[in-house]
């Protein structure tokens, strides 16, 4: 050990990291060699000392990759989940630079001088947008829902339909929710049909009901012989008995779906002027921003939420919070949101235009020696949104000689890795979902991958 830290090729593994690492390293390489001539082989370089060396900056420098990487995503999901959901605006990552930077005034009054509450931030924009009388963000919508019944219905009854205890996506089941929010489900209705009647029974039957709740299926639809009550139904009843109508919405758009060509999808607006009283959405899927649960409604309800304890388990950071209000400001404007948050601009792309991108894109790479084929295909929304929904797309097929599955695997082991899809034994590129600026990279990564960089 003591030649190997004397040798010249350490010197500047020394300059770079601590020295307990680069002996420990130093270390695992002699182990390494060890195990090798205990297996029965004759490593050659076994008195080199460049060789240890050589070994152990391989070691560090691969524990010096960061496990989180920017990856391009060329799947064609526009909010997928593995892969982090919505590419934030410019103006939302500027935003959370600066409150990151040094410090923000998160919790301090500045006129007042004195200390101020991180849940002022972001209200007065939510509210404005959909017309709630209140609003809070926490750090994602599973949080907001566990927020609203354990505050609203703790030991008590909260009345569901049996059609809409689906699971979410990773393993988020709202029955589960519900149990572990502590709060007591109340199944009404079948899989299929849950009528008005159905919960008007069990509002009835039961005085301690503490709420009623509308989950949005999100990445399941039933079709053919179904029936549920309406938003503005279960509100008359809810009102009725005095209860709240708690809305898990889910998907958080905020622009008009038919100005991003999509089909109808409830928003966070409409849902309280049908009578909701506290609505529950993502921050990170159509809204385009950060992840984050956003909860607008009734003041008091709203209150009640801020003054219980889980609230500062489930709070949100100030860059979070910088990332959120620059993405609400966008949204003041809809042509600006679709403009500025990559998200909505994705959607928003016409087939033209992305036949355009495919073409120069393959014209780039064949030149580059790769065999390609432009094609139309489709692509998804994600993020639990919009199930089944095709979206028109135009994509990059990609032959190499190599064979598809190690193609697909150098594009994701490189640097920067790149998500594809693999349809009818061909790794497909969309370009829905590639950020303009990523397209050279993009052009590198594919020559290099498919083994025909120069
Ligand atoms: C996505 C979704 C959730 C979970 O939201 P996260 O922000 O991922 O925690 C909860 N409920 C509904 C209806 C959803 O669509």
């Amino acid at each position: 050990m003591d030649a190997l830290l004397a040798a010249p090729a350490t010197a500047p593994l020394l300059e770079r990291w601590a020295r307990d690492r680069v002996v420990d390293a130093l270390r695992r390489a002699q182990e390494e060699v060890r195990a090798r001539i205990g297996a029965g082989e004759v490593p050659d370089r076994l008195e080199d000392p460049d060789a240890y060396v050589e070994t152990a900056l391989e070691l560090l420098a691969g524990a010096d990759v960061p496990s989180l990487k920017a990856v391009i995503n060329a799947a064609g999901v526009v909010l997928h989940t593995n892969l982090g959901r919505a590419p934030l605006a410019p103006a939302a990552l500027e935003a959370m630079r600066r409150a990151g930077r040094g410090y923000a005034n998160l919790e301090f009054d500045l006129p007042e001088g004195r200390r101020g509450s991180r849940y002022a931030h972001c209200v007065s924009l939510l509210t404005e947008l959909t017309g709630a009388a209140d609003a809070l963000v926490v750090n994602n919508n599973a949080a907001a829902l566990v927020l609203a019944l354990n505050t609203v219905a703790l030991g008590r009854p909260v009345v569901v339909s049996r059609g809409e205890l689906v699971e979410i996506g990773g393993g988020f089941r709202i029955p589960e929710i519900l149990e572990r929010s502590g709060v007591r489900l109340l199944e009404v209705g079948s899989t299929n049909r849950t009528r008005l009647s159905d919960y008007r029974q069990a509002l009835e039957e039961h005085d301690d009901v503490a709420a009623v709740l509308k989950v949005h299926r999100s990445n399941f639809r039933i079709s053919g012989f179904t029936e549920e009550a309406s938003l503005e139904e279960l509100a008359g009843l809810a009102g009725g008995f005095d209860v709240p109508l708690l809305h898990d919405l889910g998907s958080g758009l905020f622009v008009a779906p038919d100005r991003l060509g999509l089909p109808e999808e409830p928003r966070a607006a409409e849902a309280l002027s049908a009578g909701a009283d506290l609505v529950a959405v993502s921050g990170d899927k159509l809204l385009g921003g950060p992840q984050a649960g956003l909860l607008v409604g009734r003041e008091e309800l709203v209150s009640a939420l801020r003054a219980n304890p889980l609230c500062r388990a489930l709070r949100v950071g100030k860059v979070t919070l910088a990332g959120l209000e620059a993405t609400l400001r966008l949204h003041r404007d809809p042509d600006a949101a679709i403009r500025g948050i990559p998200a909505l601009a994705m959607l928003a792309a016409r087939p033209g235009e992305l036949e355009e991108r495919a073409r120069s894109l393959a014209a780039r790479l064949v030149a580059a020696g790769v065999e390609v084929e432009v094609l139309p295909g489709t692509g998804a929304v994600g993020g639990g949104t919009y199930p089944g929904l095709e979206l028109p797309d135009w994509t990059v097929r990609v032959t190499a000689s190599g064979g598809t599955e190690a193609l697909a695997r150098a594009l994701r082991t490189g640097s920067p890795p790149v998500v594809g899809r693999i349809e009818e034994g061909r790794v497909v590129l969309s370009l829905r979902t590639v950020l303009p600026d990523e397209e050279d990279a993009l052009v590198a990564r594919v020559a290099e991958a498919a083994g025909t960089e120069t």
